[in-house]
């Protein structure tokens, strides 16, 4: 093994944001341990990676401990749609406080450095706007989205505990909304469930007036942003919101994504879901100054290439009655 190369630990590695992460710490040249347990990741997220020479799998739920020899560890590992972290709430709170612990005990044993995939959802429903990072937020701690909300905010606390008590070297990023190839086609998430129902011609399902605000970030960029805060000088533990903050309304993306797919599709009301933040975006004065990163692909061409890979899936499954105009 050369000197340089590190060998890296990506929980949550076969889901959609953890694998693009793998593809990108093996362009550089890194050694990578997967460790996923499937249960909202694709083992075709990371079929293509199978087979080359530093790129290892591991089928391993991360609320049981786990004993590997590592030098940086990047904790994604816990379903990120409302949709998934719903399904089974306790499990969910497990993945975010266990499996915190685990790698955080892993880290401290070996001496690794390790950051947290954490959210903005650690701001509730937010009274600040946009959300700097000093802001403590406002969740309802009993509502159907504590069981993701909390469980962040209790890693957050783990991390920064190990790092004043242990000594371990650790990095927090907020990540805001981030889209892009390999979102799940039916996990629920807005960009993922207008693209399709847009490309397949069904109604869009806009919840509650649509007036509700995200920004988002397409995945290169967040990418981008995850490993420059792991090269970054041990004082700086963030915790760093790392998102676009370009901010839109719900309703305005159903409008784009109509007309970059050219589709016929009509917007139908739904019920905004309980505890639905009401507007949401991130203040990355941080990450400029300490990263000296900001997103660069705009949301029209990010959602380009997002639409591309979606009607690719689509035809493949000939779920897809016929050709699909993406626009021009
Ligand atoms: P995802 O659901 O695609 O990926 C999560 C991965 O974790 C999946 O592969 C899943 O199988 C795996 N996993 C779940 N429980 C596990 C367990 N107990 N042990 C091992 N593996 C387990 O979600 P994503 O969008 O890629 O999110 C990745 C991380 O980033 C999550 O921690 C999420 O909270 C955080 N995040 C994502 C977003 C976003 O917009 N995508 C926003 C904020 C935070
Ligand atoms: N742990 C792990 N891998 C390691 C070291 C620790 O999974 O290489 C887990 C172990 O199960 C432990 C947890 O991390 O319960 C926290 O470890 P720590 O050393 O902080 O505390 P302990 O509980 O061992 O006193
Ligand atoms: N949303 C919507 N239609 C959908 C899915 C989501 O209008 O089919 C809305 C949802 O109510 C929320 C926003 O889009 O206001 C973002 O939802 P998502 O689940 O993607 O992420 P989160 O709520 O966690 O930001």
């Amino acid at each position: 093994m050369s000197k340089t190369r590190k060998r890296i630990l990506v929980t949550g590695g076969a889901g959609f944001l953890g694998s693009h992460l793998c593809d990108r710490l093996l362009r550089e040249g890194q050694e990578v341990l997967c460790v996923d347990n499937y249960f909202t990741g694709r083992k075709e997220n990371i079929q293509h990676l199978l087979g080359h020479p530093n790129f290892e799998v591991l089928r391993h739920d991360i609320t049981f401990p786990l004993y590997v020899e590592v030098d940086e560890i990047y904790n994604l590992a816990c379903p990120a749609s409302p949709v998934h972290y719903q399904y089974d709430p306790v499990q969910t709170t497990k993945v975010s406080v266990l499996g915190a612990i685990n790698m955080l005990g892993l880290a401290k044993r070996v001496g690794a450095r390790i950051l947290q995939a954490s959210t903005s959802e650690i701001y509730g429903e937010p009274t600040v706007h946009p959300q700097t990072e000093d802001y403590c937020g406002n969740v309802n701690p009993l509502g159907p989205r504590a069981c993701y909300d909390e469980g962040k905010r209790c890693a957050e606390t783990l991390f920064f505990d190990y790092s004043r008590r242990h000594r371990v070297k650790i990095r927090v990023i907020r990540i805001f909304n981030t889209y892009g190839p390999r979102l799940h086609d039916n996990d629920g998430r807005v960009v993922s469930n207008f693209i399709v129902q847009a490309l397949r011609g069904e109604d869009i399902t806009l919840y509650g007036d649509g007036q509700q605000t995200r920004a988002f970030c397409y995945v290169d960029d967040l990418i981008t942003g995850m490993v420059s805060m792991m090269a970054v000088d041990d004082d700086v533990t963030g915790p760093i919101n790392i998102g676009n903050p370009h901010e839109i309304s719900m309703r305005t993306l159903a409008d784009h994504i109509i007309a970059l797919t050219g589709s016929k599709s009509r917007i139908v009301g739904r019920p905004l879901p309980q505890n639905d933040p009401t507007q949401r975006c991130p203040d990355i004065t941080r990450a400029r100054r300490l990263l000296n990163w900001e997103p660069r692909v705009p949301l029209e061409e990010g959602l380009r290439r997002t639409i591309a890979y979606f009607a690719d899936r689509l035809v493949q499954s000939s779920s897809l009655p016929g050709a699909v105009n993406q626009g021009s």
